[in-house]
């Protein structure tokens, strides 16, 4: 699976970081589309879940992708997640702060949970 962080023809929401297009676009508060975001993160100018940290996000991501896909090990999904996930802008407005992110290790989404 290739990640094209900055690619113009697809847009990726900027906070659990699957695909968006015509149809899933967030909302702002006016009822226009964000196209930042998809809609189930952000709706009516507000993230759906505003607590949610960027390692509860990756797991959150990570068992839909495994349900989607049972074939995929839940550490290739949270692996890839962990390099996806937190330079989305929601997670990392500041790009410089993307070394904070470098120590993290491959593991699976239920490590994160003990
Ligand atoms: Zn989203």
């Amino acid at each position: 699976m290739q990640v094209e962080f900055e690619g113009e023809n697809m847009g990726f929401c900027n906070s659990c970081g699957r695909p968006v297009y015509k149809g899933n676009f967030g909302t702002n508060e006016d009822g226009s589309e964000n196209e930042d975001y998809c809609k189930d993160c952000f709706q009516n100018g507000e993230f759906t879940e505003p607590d949610i940290n960027v390692n509860e996000m990756i797991i959150k991501v990570a068992k839909q992708m495994i349900e989607k896909n049972p074939m995929l090990r839940e550490e290739d999904a949270t692996g890839l997640l962990i390099n996806f996930i937190p330079h989305l802008k929601r997670w990392c407005p500041d790009p410089d702060e993307e070394e904070l992110f470098e120590e993290e290790e491959q593991m699976g989404y239920r490590t994160y949970m003990q």
